[in-house]
């Protein structure tokens, strides 16, 4: 299937090309157990990028709010000992700058999607960045977001679908599929599906995930950890991790369907990333 979206790039990763890149990963950065345990089994199943949070936005002031840069130093750690990228949200214009080395795709919050000084910061930076859907916001909306960081020069922005609100509460949120065809062909970025956030519940993960490819997402952003039980936050929609190599099993036969690819266990033999 052709991809009629230009193609944004991560270090040495295209996004929008014929392959579905995968990012993977904690919620949180825990420990440097959880990450690098995290670490070796999403590389070892194809993912290009380890994500997880050192600055979480919590809806709770007293619940978990990451380890911070600690967490940043353990994540880049991690990513590099397994040849992974790294994913993590900046919360403020103040943390661009040293996030660089750590953080090689900004992730912007669902929450922050409509944070405009945010959005114009780091579209000064000039750093590869991923758009969360605000979950209360428009596809128009969500659109006009990103709008400002490509008018601010910076043309490395990728959406990403993660539910937003309806009168549904059998899911956390509620998986906008349409928004993915509709984003692509409106902005001609590439857009990417986290199945976690939507989900809410490890139990419709894989569902969502496989429907984030067959509506034309040109990548994943799912939530991994080793013990669910025990993770800090958001632990009900964690994908086990022991349980992750099978789900991208299942992700490779339907980017197949899609005339897309996803790289074979290790993504170090494949030539198209
Ligand atoms: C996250 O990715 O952990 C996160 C907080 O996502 P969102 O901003 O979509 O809620
Ligand atoms: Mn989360």
């Amino acid at each position: 299937m052709s991809n009629s979206v230009r193609a944004v790039t991560v270090r040495d990763c295209s996004i929008g090309g014929p392959e579905i890149v995968v990012m993977a990963g904690p919620c949180a950065i825990e420990s440097r157990e959880q990450i690098f345990h995290a670490a070796e089994v999403v590389a070892a199943a194809g993912a290009r990028f380890l994500r997880g949070g050192a600055f979480k936005v919590r809806t709770s002031p007293t619940a978990f709010q990451g380890l911070g840069w600690d967490g940043w130093k353990l994540l880049r750690e991690a990513a590099d000992a397994f040849s992974l990228l790294t994913v993590s949200e900046i919360l403020s214009e103040e943390q661009i700058e040293g996030a660089r080395r750590y953080v090689d795709f900004a992730q912007i919050g669902s929450r922050n999607m409509q944070n405009i000084p945010l959005l114009k910061a780091l579209g000064r930076a000039r750093m590869p960045v991923i758009l969360k859907r605000g979950f209360g916001c428009t596809i128009d909306e969500w659109i006009h977001a990103a709008e400002y960081i490509l008018h601010e020069g910076n043309p490395d922005v990728v959406m990403c679908e993660r539910g937003i609100r309806t009168f549904e509460t059998a899911t956390r949120f509620t998986l906008d599929v349409a928004a993915v065809p509709i984003a692509k062909k409106r902005l001609g970025l590439p857009v990417v599906v986290d199945p976690s956030h939507a989900a809410g519940s490890r139990e419709w993960v894989e569902s969502l995930t496989l429907a984030g490819i067959a509506c034309g997402g040109d990548g994943l952003l799912v939530e991994t950890h080793p013990e669910p039980a025990k993770a800090l936050s958001d632990g009900p929609q964690a994908v086990e991790l022991a349980e992750f190599p099978a789900l991208m099993e299942k992700c490779r036969r339907v980017a197949l369907a899609m005339g897309r690819t996803l790289p074979a266990s290790s993504h170090l033999a494949a030539a198209a990333c």
